[in-house]
């Protein structure tokens, strides 16, 4: 092969699945972007839980790896056959690849413009989480004023995005926290009753006549997947998004005769994001809701790109709240 030298870039690399110390900084090559695709120079990256997943081994990805698919940046090459997109326009996404480093690829259907007014910061805590919170409120259980609804993490990235939109739909929220502050936040954010873990379901009854709630959108999973099912009303729903305490083991359905003809579904982003027109939807009503001052999106956590591994350690000890960022 022809020795031309390549420009390279830093990027995090993982060698092989393990701990957050796996994350190491390096110098890689800027890659080209293939047919259909953008090259972004990244000025902000999100963190999301999946990466915590991804690179301990919990989820099968290859290694070397670099996570991320979300971040916010300016184009800085166009692959063949892009239309529509150009170099210097201002884009976000949450379907990219490699983004905890300094330039990241896209398929150009899958960048959303950033409108003005929005900074790359924000633009780079939204499309992940907001459009996940946009679809499990108006797809997974559209709910509304005649829903008591129960979330919990209230006080994380998705949890504050959750509450907010659930309040504008009207409504009622109770959320679980795991400490004063993240009780605060999650008051800020609009729900109504905020609870400690401990013994959720009795206090989930006590605050509905006994009846139970309508909805559970459960991110957390292995911990409070139980507790979930017995905060149910007959015929509730529990959307089980996530596993931030572990997976939720092998479930036998018959428990959803006993607890009372319930559902449950275990949705995921990229299946709501089928068409472009879908990803239009969701993601010009969560920019626009910013954009209005409807929805506020906390920055719990900025970090050098170099410090990705510590971004991990304090998202999966529950150190964080709303949006982790990277930046390189
Ligand atoms: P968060 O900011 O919500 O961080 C996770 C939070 O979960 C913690 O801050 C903590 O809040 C709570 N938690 C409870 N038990 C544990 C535990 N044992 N270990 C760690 N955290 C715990 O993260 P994200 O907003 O990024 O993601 C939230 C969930 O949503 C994750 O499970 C993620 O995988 C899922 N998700 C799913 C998507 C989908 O489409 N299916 C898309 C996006 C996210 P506290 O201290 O208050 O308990």
């Amino acid at each position: 092969s022809p020795r031309t030298a390549k420009a390279t870039a830093k990027a995090i690399v993982a060698a092989a699945p393990g701990g957050p110390e796996v994350l190491q900084l390096q110098d890689v090559e800027i890659p080209s972007p293939g047919p259909g695709q953008l090259l972004v120079k990244v000025a902000a990256a999100g963190v999301n839980f999946i990466e915590t997943y991804e690179r301990s081994g919990t989820y099968k990805v290859s290694f070397p790896f670099t996570p991320g698919s979300e971040a916010a940046g300016t184009v800085a090459a166009v692959g063949e056959g892009v239309t529509g997109v150009a170099a210097g326009d201002r884009v976000a996404f949450c379907e990219g690849a490699g983004t905890y480093g300094q330039y990241a690829l896209v398929r150009a259907e899958a960048a959303l413009p950033v409108p003005d007014g929005v900074g790359f910061e924000a633009a780079a805590a939204l499309p992940l989480q907001g459009m996940t919170a946009h679809y499990l409120v108006n797809s997974s259980f559209k709910a509304g004023p005649e829903h008591t609804v129960l979330t919990h993490a209230g006080a994380g990235g998705v949890g504050l995005l959750l509450t907010q939109l659930l309040k504008a739909k009207g409504a009622r929220v109770i959320t679980t926290v795991s400490s004063d502050e993240k009780e605060a936040l999650a008051r800020s954010a609009g729900a109504d009753e905020v609870l400690r873990y401990e013994g959720f379901p009795e206090k989930v009854r006590g605050l509905t006549n006994g009846t139970g709630v309508d909805v559970v959108y459960d991110g957390v999973g292995k911990d409070t997947f139980d507790g979930s099912l017995a905060s149910l009303r007959k015929r509730g729903m529990l959307v089980l998004f996530g596993g931030a305490s572990g997976q939720v083991p092998p479930f036998d359905l018959q428990r959803l005769n006993a607890g009372g003809s319930l559902f449950v579904t275990r949705p995921k982003l990229a299946d709501h994001l089928l068409t472009p027109e879908e990803r239009q939807w969701r993601s010009r009503e969560i920019f626009d809701a910013v954009l209005a001052g409807r929805l506020d999106v906390r920055i719990g956590g900025t970090y050098p790109l170099a410090e990705a591994a510590r971004a991990h350690e304090d998202l999966q000890a529950r150190r964080t709240t709303g949006k982790v960022l990277l930046v390189p």
